[in-house]
């Protein structure tokens, strides 16, 4: 069975564990960074990134999480999680993992709707998924590897780049499974990338990204 994990220091860990379960997925709550091992995804929840970056002093999380990476483990991170994987944050400066070439603003849709639901449009999906978006960030800037998975109107709310998934919004509040889903498949290439790393492939290789 894929083995999973979610950063369990903060934030709502528990229902993103509960979601990849719910696909089949082997999910443990990942408190010290010894418990990576053996982990081939982890998701970085959301909840508040300074916070969350203050409890992650207490042991090298950073050269932790950045060896995950480098070893193929896939990442996705919503809301808070995102702000940490990125390039580059934006209303309120604060150390990041730069995993993903993204620059985001913090807090970015101001007060009045610091918080709210809409229907975001998955690519390669008809239906409407329904996302919570709480004091959330937004992309402000994407790298040219960075390709868009989902938009809210015509803005890029989710984003992948390589391994790494990152979501402006909260994608475990929902019973939609899409995303997760999502991330799943990035976890069942962890062999394949492997391969790919010891014997290059010819061309490019395509994540997949039709949605059922
Ligand atoms: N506003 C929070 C931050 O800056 C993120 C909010 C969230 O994760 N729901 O870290």
């Amino acid at each position: 069975m894929r083995r999973t994990g979610v950063l369990a220091l903060q934030g709502d860990f528990a229902a993103h564990a509960a979601a990849l379960r719910e696909l089949g997925l082997d999910c443990r709550e990942v408190r010290r960074t010894a418990e990576l091992e053996g982990l081939e995804g982890l998701v970085i929840p959301g909840g508040e990134s300074t916070t969350l970056l203050n409890l992650m002093a207490d042991e090298p999380w950073f050269e932790a999480l950045s060896r995950f990476h480098e070893r193929g483990g896939a990442l996705l991170g919503t809301c808070a999680g995102a702000i940490l994987l990125a390039r580059e944050v934006t209303g309120g400066a604060q150390a990041t993992l730069d995993l993903i070439d993204v620059t985001v603003e913090r807090n970015a849709y101001g007060r009045q709707v610091d918080s709210f639901e809409a229907d975001v449009r998955l690519l390669g999906s008809d239906a409407p998924l329904r996302a919570a978006f709480i004091r959330a960030p937004r992309f402000r800037r994407l790298g040219d590897g960075v390709e868009v998975l989902a938009l809210l109107a015509d803005e890029p709310v989710l984003v992948r780049q390589g391994r790494v998934m990152a979501a402006t919004f909260h994608t475990e509040l929902s019973e939609d499974r899409r995303v997760h889903d999502l991330f799943s498949r990035l976890v069942f290439e962890y062999d394949k990338n492997e391969e790919r790393e010891s014997r290059p492939a010819a061309g490019n290789s395509q994540f997949p990204i039709a949605v059922a």
